[in-house]
Parts: C-alpha cells; sequence; structure tokens
C-alpha cells in the first residue's frame, strides 16, 4: 500500500503558541495551571498536559481565586474575561491571534453601524468567543438558508466576519447569498479563513487527485479536522476522520492501493506516526509525502513566558 502525507498537515502556529504557553506556564508557576476549555481540540494534547498538572475546567467557577488560568486558543467572550477579573485570576490569554483579528475586525464593523453577521457553527467556542466578545447585533449564519431567513431589511448596513476553521468552498456560497441579500455589505479584504486552514484545505485537495481513501487525523470535536474530512467526502474519495492508530478500520483501506493521510491543525504529528504504524500492521507500506507550502509563520508569546522553558515539544508532543 501507498501512502500519501498531505502538506502542510497537522500543528499550526496558533496551536503551538498554545500548547506552549500551558506548558510554559506550567514550567514557571507550577502546577496545577488551570485551563478554560480543551486548549486545542485534541484529546492527546490535553491528556500529556493534564499528567504535567494542568487542570481543565469548562466554567471559571470551578477555579479557585488567584489561580494562573489559561483561555484556549479559540478566544472567550468578554464576560468571561470579566469574571476572571472578578476571581482575581492571573490569567494567560492563548487566543490565537488570527481569531482575535476577527474579534476587532468585527468590533470595527460595529462601531461603522453596521449589524455584524457572522458565519460560523452555532456552539462552537470560537463562535461564542466571537459573538461574546462583540457589543452590539451579532447574527450567526450557518449556511445559505439562514442567510435567507435572516430578518434585517435589505438595505441594511451589514458587514461579515468568518470561523477561522470554515472550509472556503461552504464560506464562499454563504458570502455570495449575503452579497445577493443585501444593498450595502462588507467584509475583510482577504477572508477571515486563517492561513492553515485554507493551506490544510488545499493540500486534501490535492491529495484528492491522487488517493483511493483519506485519513484524517483530528477530533470529532476539531472543526478545521471535520472540514478536512468533508473535502474528501465531496471530491468522492471515502475519507474518515481517525483520532489515533487504535481507531483504523482495516474495512476503510482494504480494496485501497494509495491512501492519503492528513492531520488538522489541533493534531500532533506523533499520532501521524501512530496511523502510519496502524497501517503498517496491515501489510507492507511505502510512505511519500507530497510537495507543499511551507508554513513559516510563528506567533509570539506573551511577554510573560518569554523566559520559562517549555516541557514538551509542541510540533510533535513527544518528550524532548
Ligand atoms: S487554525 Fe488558524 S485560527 Fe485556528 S489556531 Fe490555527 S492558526 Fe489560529
Amino acid at each position: 500500500m501507498k501512502v500519501i502525507l498531505a502538506q502542510p498537515r497537522g500543528f499550526c502556529a496558533g496551536v503551538v503558541r498554545a500548547v506552549e504557553i500551558v506548558e510554559r506556564a506550567l514550567q514557571k508557576y507550577g502546577p496545577p495551571v488551570y485551563v478554560r476549555h480543551e486548549i486545542v481540540h485534541n484529546k492527546h494534547v490535553v491528556e500529556r498536559l493534564k499528567a504535567k498538572g494542568a487542570c481543565f475546567v469548562e466554567d471559571l467557577s470551578e477555579v479557585p481565586s488567584d489561580a494562573v488560568t489559561i483561555f484556549s486558543a479559540h478566544g472567550v467572550a468578554k464576560a468571561v474575561e470579566e469574571q476572571a477579573s472578578s476571581q482575581n485570576l492571573w490569567v494567560l490569554n492563548a487566543t490565537c491571534p488570527l481569531v482575535t483579528k476577527v474579534h476587532n475586525q468585527g468590533k470595527r464593523y460595529v462601531g461603522q453601524g453596521r449589524v455584524l453577521i457572522l458565519i460560523g457553527h452555532a456552539g462552537h467556542p470560537e463562535v461564542e468567543g466571537t459573538m461574546g466578545q462583540i457589543t452590539g447585533p451579532v447574527l450567526l449564519v450557518q449556511n445559505e438558508r439562514e442567510v435567507d431567513a435572516l430578518d434585517v431589511p435589505v438595505d441594511t448596513p451589514v458587514a461579515y466576519v468568518t470561523q477561522t476553521t470554515l472550509s472556503v468552498d461552504d464560506t464562499r456560497g454563504i458570502i455570495a447569498a449575503l452579497q445577493r441579500r443585501f444593498n450595502d455589505i462588507i467584509g475583510p479584504d482577504t477572508r477571515d479563513i486563517c492561513y492553515a486552514t485554507q493551506n490544510r484545505q488545499s493540500a486534501v485537495r490535492e491529495l484528492c487527485k491522487l488517493v483511493d481513501v483519506i485519513l484524517v487525523v483530528g477530533a470529532n470535536n476539531s472543526s478545521n479536522s471535520n472540514r478536512l474530512r468533508e473535502i474528501g467526502a465531496d471530491a468522492g474519495i471515502p475519507s474518515y476522520l481517525i483520532a489515533d492508530g487504535s481507531e483504523l478500520n482495516p474495512g476503510w483501506v482494504r480494496d485501497a492501493e494509495v491512501v492519503g493521510l492528513t492531520a488538522g491543525a489541533s493534531a500532533p504529528e506523533i499520532l501521524v506516526e501512530d496511523v502510519v504504524a496502524a497501517l503498517r500492521r496491515l501489510g507492507p507500506v511505502e510512505v511519500t509525502t507530497l510537495p507543499g507550502r511551507e508554513e513559516t509563520i510563528e506567533f509570539r508569546l506573551p511577554p510573560e513566558l518569554a523566559d520559562a522553558t517549555r516541557g514538551i515539544s509542541s510540533t510533535t508532543g513527544a518528550e524532548p
């Protein structure tokens, strides 16, 4: 069997930064360090950090006052920031700078007197954070049907922003529907879907031309991983989301000569290697990597952590 690895795949700069913030906080302040929500949507990453002393909570009421508390890469609503402040928590913000950029863009549009439309998935923490960061009317649309159902007069000045991890194709259709619906509508110059999401989606499209089956390493609740799987499926390639090698169903690859393998932005490379090892247990495997875009983007850490060292490699999830 041939296995072709997508390039790029796996951890993005926002995830590397978020994981590193937790690692460095543990090193600098010692455990426990509290993290609101999964720092990134990957159980493997979360379990490793738990073993080092990170405590994951869904609500800040579970955090003792004065504790070191980290907000996840997805961002938080203003109300969460205010609650942290009222509990005297020492906050380190791991919100991805590209998510913060969406918050700021949305605030600017609302400041211009526009009704803001957020294109995203209801219930996703990034969407809750973005809606909760912006004072003023923010309407969520998830698909073109919901654009038609918006109860907003056509000549209302509106603007749109998007969740960072959507499929470029899905978003294009929704934006076109919004532009048909409203006379006065603006959006960001370059759409808010982030570079890492776009690059991983482009790489899967390339994979689709070459493979019989696509495996996407990622968690069920990882938005960008689900979108990668959907792109494969929409291209007519059987595509499966897989957390690690233990979830490999031999039936998925039984008739495949070429398997495409990629990973969502929150999945460490060690899990890709684990899936390759599981494929090898089924028979001989030849692994190659697609030529792809090299990513050099890095995001700066909060200044208070610049002098702390990290405990594990953020890129591989492996011990040094
Ligand atoms: S996928 Fe994009 S927006 Fe999300 S954490 Fe990574 S770099 Fe940031």
